[in-house]
C-alpha cells in the first residue's frame, strides 16, 4: 500500500513537472509538488512555492520552512513523518500570491494528493489554503479551531512567513501546533469507532488528474 500511495505520487508529480494548465510554469526553475511521507496522518499545506523552494523543488526549505522544522520538533515530529504540499505548484513571479485561476489550474492536484494519503489532520498554512476548506474564514478568528468532517480534522493555522513577519503571533502559533497530537489522537478515535467507506479508503487512490489545458 506504501508503494502504491508512492507511485500514486510520484505520478502527480510527473504530471505537475510538464504542467501547462496555468501560465505560472513559465520562468520557474523546478516544480514543487510536494513532499513528505505517503503514509502521513498529517498534511500541511501551504500557499506556494518562493525562490528556494523554486531552486530546490522542495516545499517549505527557506526561512518559513526552518520555523516550520522547528514547530514540527517541539511536537516531536520530523519532516519526514509529515506531508507538505501548496496551493500551487509552481512559484508565481516574484513571490506575489496566487491568482484564483491559478488555483482553480492546481487544485487537481492538491486533491488527488489528499484523496490519495488520506491525512487524519489537514493543516492549513495561511489564507489560500485555509479559503480550501473555511471559505469565509477569518483567521485571526478561526485558528486553532478545528472542523471534523470526512473522517479528518480541518485545521487552520497561520502562515509560517506572516508568525516570522509578526512576532506577535508567535504564542498563538505555538499553542495552536501544541494541539495537534491531541487532535489526531481524536480522530484516530472518530476512524476506529466509524470506519471509513470503501470509497474513501486510501487503497484506491483517485487517478492522477488527466491535463486539461485551460489557458
Ligand atoms: N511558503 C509557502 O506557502 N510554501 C512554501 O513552500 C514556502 C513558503
Amino acid at each position: 500500500m506504501t508503494q502504491d500511495r508512492a507511485a500514486a505520487l510520484a505520478a502527480i508529480a510527473e504530471q505537475v513537472r510538464v504542467c501547462t494548465r496555468c501560465p505560472l510554469y513559465i520562468g520557474t526553475t523546478n516544480p514543487v509538488p510536494g513532499a513528505g511521507n505517503p503514509n502521513a496522518e498529517i498534511m500541511f499545506i501551504g500557499e506556494g512555492p518562493g525562490y528556494h523552494e523554486d531552486q530546490q523543488g522542495l516545499p517549505f526549505v527557506g526561512r518559513s520552512g526552518d520555523y516550520l522544522n522547528s514547530l514540527l520538533k517541539m511536537i516531536g515530529l520530523k519532516r519526514d513523518e509529515v506531508f507538505i504540499a501548496n496551493v500551487v505548484k509552481h512559484r508565481p513571479p516574484e513571490n506575489r500570491d496566487p491568482l484564483p485561476d491559478e488555483i482553480l489550474a492546481c487544485k487537481p492536484y492538491l486533491d488527488a494528493q489528499v484523496d490519495i494519503i488520506n491525512p487524519l489532520l489537514i493543516a492549513t498554512l495561511g489564507r489560500y489554503s485555509m479559503a480550501r476548506y473555511f471559505p469565509d474564514g477569518k483567521i485571526t478568528k478561526i485558528h486553532g479551531q478545528p472542523r471534523y468532517a470526512d473522517g479528518r480534522a480541518y485545521y487552520p493555522l497561520f502562515h509560517p512567513a506572516a508568525v516570522l513577519r509578526n512576532p506577535d503571533l508567535r504564542a498563538a502559533m505555538e499553542a495552536d501546533f501544541k494541539r495537534i497530537p491531541e487532535i489526531v489522537e481524536k480522530v484516530k478515535q472518530e476512524r476506529a469507532a466509524n470506519p471509513q467507506p470503501a470509497s474513501k479508503k486510501p487503497e484506491e487512490p483517485q487517478q492522477p488528474p488527466k491535463q486539461m489545458k485551460l489557458f
